[in-house]
């Protein structure tokens, strides 16, 4: 029997809402939800007084790149950046480790790498490559999220990319099982090679309509194949107006952006700063802004990292050259914080910061229990403090690499206290993620 708690707060994510509230957590689940005053006997209670609860948020977009490139990121440092960050549930990517999630084998590979390093709960997607088509039952059988692939070059020759027909085959082979397509949309016919090493010229090599081409291939496939498919890290606002088409059409279709883009803006980025590279580019402010529009209407479903880091050295720096270095930005720890920082100046809520990065995310994964503070979910909490003023400084960021483009930013909001199954917990305890199948159930074995 494990203890019971109950947890108050005045400013409780609840619903669509935020309210005064308390939460009974019984055997790691939230078992009710009352009023603030509710009076039911607790092992343990908590009073947060002013201090808002939010649910855990749910990233399903890490690279954590173990095992094979493990020098580049790895579980127990991943999970406790996320832990300490609000991230209670990570969802990892087929790549950059090595080998690639793209069979049952080497989804087993990444769960023996993963298994009792993980300071929060961790699922997997699974890799659709050419080729693997016979691989993709097995590993949802297996237990993966769902699926990501890239029509463009990945960077990783054992990833390579799928063309039209190739996504429209992957697509027909998940349509039953109802889990996602998570698709790299940049058409490589539309990008090009810079002209210099400059950040302007990147930007230019990889234009709006190179995702607004790959976004176009993706929804002719979803309508062919009737699977779920959606847009990873969406750069360019241009296409929120052909993705909400979409799906009013009744596409199956979704997208997310990330906290670089909502953050960022591509006049900022200063020359030889390649910690600011990633595909697609940071654009300029104005697409920054219709990114937020598009937010704000629903074009956008949610917010995750797409946590992508690299040893330094594959950086090029100090004097980076965009063209050369490798693409990926580092911010699995600051997420939350740096999109809360730029969303409540434009008048978002808390409850909206919360859908967007715990709900949504949770849901494209399969995860009923994770991304909501709701009776029968897991009693996933962070205790967030929106108007607390800090600076960033990598070295104190427990990412592997202290690399990240908010190094010296000032940020508004940071997490204090993070309960995990109902369990407070700290980065420096032992580690007690569970790791994770779509549905919610425990993987592997
Ligand atoms: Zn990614």
């Amino acid at each position: 029997m494990n203890e019971t708690l109950l947890i108050r707060s005045r400013r409780m994510v609840v619903g669509d809402g935020v309210r005064e509230a308390a939460a009974f957590v019984r055997d790691h689940r939230v078992e009710a939800i009352g009023d603030y005053d509710l009076r039911v006997d607790a092992d343990r209670t908590v009073d947060l007084g002013d201090l808002p609860l939010l649910p855990g948020l749910v990233d399903s977009h890490v690279h954590v790149n173990e095992p094979g490139r493990t020098e580049w990121e790895g579980f127990a440092t991943a999970t406790r950046a996320a832990l300490a960050g609000g991230v209670t549930t990570i969802c990892d990517m087929p790549l950059n480790s090595s080998p690639v999630t793209t069979t049952v084998d080497a989804l087993r590979a990444k769960i023996a790498a993963a298994d009792g390093q993980c300071a929060v709960d961790v699922a997997f997607w699974g890799g659709a490559v050419p080729g693997n088509l016979s691989d993709m039952e097995g590993l949802l059988d297996a237990g993966v999220v769902g699926f990501k692939c890239f029509l463009i070059d990945s960077g990783i020759p054992e990833f390579p990319p799928l063309d039209r027909d190739g996504l429209r085959a992957a697509m027909k082979a998940l349509a039953a099982s109802g889990a996602p397509m998570a698709v790299h949309a940049e058409d490589p016919s539309q990008v090009t090679t810079p002209s210099s090493a400059s950040y302007d010229a990147f930007v230019t090599s990889r234009p709006p309509v190179a995702e607004r081409r790959a976004i176009e291939t993706v929804i002719s496939a979803a309508a062919f194949s009737g699977a779920r498919a959606h847009i990873v890290h969406l750069s360019a606002a241009e296409c929120a107006a052909l993705i909400s088409s979409a799906k009013a059409a009744g596409i199956a279709l979704s997208a997310e952006t990330c906290p670089h883009y909502l953050f960022f803006a591509a006049e900022e980025v200063p020359e030889g700063h390649t910690e600011f590279k990633c595909c697609p580019p940071i654009r300029y402010a104005v697409n920054r802004e219709a990114l937020w529009r598009a937010l704000g209407d629903g074009a956008i479903d949610g917010v995750v990292s797409d946590h992508s880091p690299c040893p330094p050295s594959l950086k090029g720096l100090p004097d980076g050259d965009f063209r050369t270095a490798w693409g990926g930005i580092s911010s699995l720890q600051l997420g939350l914080s740096a999109v809360w920082s730029v969303a409540r100046r434009r008048g978002f809520s808390l409850a909206d910061v919360s859908r967007w990065m715990s709900v949504f995310p949770a849901s494209l994964a399969g995860l009923p229990s994770k991304g909501r503070i709701a009776v029968g979910c897991d009693a996933d909490f962070v205790a967030f403090d929106p108007d607390a003023s800090w600076t960033v400084r990598g070295a104190d960021l427990l990412h592997k690499h202290s690399l990240t483009p908010y190094e010296g930013r000032t940020l508004t909001g940071r997490v204090t206290r993070v309960w995990l199954g109902g369990a407070e917990v700290t980065p420096d305890d032992p580690p007690r993620g569970r790791l994770l199948a779509r549905g919610g159930g425990p993987l592997g074995g």
